[in-house]
């Protein structure tokens, strides 16, 4: 039989890790898949994205900065899809249909919960109001913090983004404080998540004026080394920090359970793998 062809879209793509990820899941259980990175513009992918899945592709994931666009282009979203406006994961079922489904919110979650980084009842800072944030946001909404501050540099684009869960009835949206810089937050902090890319840029973003004892922060973004935000973390005196390499992995889980049916595949072998760091 043939491979199942999957891949991923990205701008950048080159050192994507998922074709790592999902080769891993595949020798675990015994499938045989083709994954491939595909690099694409704005303009240029929903021609890439038709074509993948004319030309035999089964399942896309979708990363920066394509995830709205994704969520646009696919003839069906998922719930969670929808409340997001934001899709990771585009399946094709049947012949024609595209369902585009976000399964970044379940992975951070699992991550978050292995690590045993809590959120329940903790003030919470999320960084960024982009096709990540708007995946992750209602997955640790419903997760209970006490508080939850929502800070975008484009204030606009935070204030749309809680409306429109507050529309969508979003468990816990009514608690969102929208603000555009993080040192503007005058309580101590419990938990900060970074889904804008900063790191991708190596630049410092500013973080919240003071952080409690036990704090942990998130990085979204990974890399071989600390990541440019998880270096900012450790100079404000935050000892628990991990970056999102246990997310992409939990994530590309979900995806792939989505693609292939069956259990969801077991994550600790490709953590062990692929070394996810706890800083
Ligand atoms: P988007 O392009 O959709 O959004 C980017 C966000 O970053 C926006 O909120 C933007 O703010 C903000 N931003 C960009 N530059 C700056 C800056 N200089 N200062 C302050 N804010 C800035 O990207 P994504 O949401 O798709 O991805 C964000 C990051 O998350 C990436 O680094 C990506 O690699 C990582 N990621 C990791 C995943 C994982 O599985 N580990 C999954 C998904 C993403 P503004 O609106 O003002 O422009």
């Amino acid at each position: 039989t043939n491979p199942v062809r999957l891949g991923v879209f990205g701008n950048p793509v080159a050192h994507s890790v998922s074709p790592t990820i999902h080769s891993l899941f595949a020798e675990l259980r015994d499938e045989r898949i083709l994954y491939d990175r595909m690099l694409a513009t704005p303009a240029y992918f929903p021609k890439a994205v038709a074509q993948f899945f004319r030309n035999g592709g089964s399942g896309a994931n979708v990363t920066l900065p394509f995830k709205e666009q994704a969520a646009q282009l696919a003839n069906i979203l998922t719930e969670r899809a929808q409340v997001a406006g934001a899709v990771n994961t585009l399946m094709k079922v049947g012949s024609g249909f595209v369902v585009g489904d976000n399964t970044d919110g379940e992975g951070l979650v699992k991550d978050l919960n292995s690590k045993g980084f809590s959120v329940s009842g903790r003030s919470l800072v999320l960084l960024g109001a982009g096709g990540s944030a708007r995946g992750v946001l209602p997955a640790l909404l419903s997760l209970n913090p006490a508080k939850v501050y929502l800070v975008n540099r484009t204030l606009e684009k935070a204030q749309v983004l809680k409306r429109l869960l507050v529309d969508l009835s979003a468990h816990g949206a009514e608690n969102i404080q929208v603000v555009s810089n993080a040192d503007s937050i005058n309580e101590p902090i419990d938990a900060v998540v970074n889904a804008t890319s900063s790191s991708l840029h190596n630049i410092d973003i500013p973080l919240p004026g003071s952080f409690a004892d036990n704090a942990w922060g998130y990085d979204l973004m990974y890399s071989e080394t600390s990541t440019h935000f998880l270096k900012q973390l450790e100079k404000a005196g935050v000892k628990k920090r991990a970056d999102g390499l246990g997310m992409l992995i939990e994530q590309a889980a979900s995806s792939y359970q989505l693609w292939m049916g069956g259990e969801r595949p077991d994550t600790t072998f490709v953590m062990s793998k692929l070394r996810p760091r706890t800083y």
